[in-house]
């Protein structure tokens, strides 16, 4: 991946990051902390390391906090340089899916296959964070009928 590409995608993550912990901020000192950080847009590499204390996460969908986890995770892949590599067939992962969906671990072919056969969660959508309303929500949580 050049190296212009990476940190495009590296943005796009911190960006969806700051999005989704905007959303939620709970704790005083997150919020303090984030909006010192509006005030100086082109510097949210900080947001990188902000932490999740328990109220936040109580605050957030499964299925965004599964979305924090694979931001983080990508993070760490970019530092260690394996971003951007499949990782099931370890082919390249085309730019424009990156851009699309940037905390991907897989191809778009991968990702197909695995979600079919195992039926888990992939983070799959698009770039902008999905609204909660929208989410469909496992049938074992569902009470009523
Ligand atoms: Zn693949």
């Amino acid at each position: 991946m050049e190296k212009k590409e990476l940190e495009e995608c590296k943005k796009r993550l911190l960006e969806a990051k700051a999005k989704i912990l905007e959303r939620y901020r709970a704790k005083e000192e997150t919020q303090k902390r984030l909006e010192e950080e509006s005030k100086e847009p082109g510097d949210i590499e900080d947001i990188g390391q902000v932490s999740y204390t328990e109220e936040l996460l109580d605050n957030l969908s499964q299925i965004e906090i599964k979305n924090l986890q694979e931001i983080d995770y990508s993070l760490k892949k970019i530092e260690a340089g394996t971003y951007g590599i499949c990782e099931s067939c370890g082919e390249d992962i085309p730019f424009e899916r990156l851009c699309a969906v940037p905390w991907t671990r897989y191809c778009a072919k991968c990702a197909e296959e695995i979600e079919k056969e195992e039926g888990t969660f992939m983070p799959s959508y698009g770039f902008e964070p999905i609204l909660t309303e929208d989410i469909q929500i496992e049938r074992d949580d569902i009470s009523e009928v």
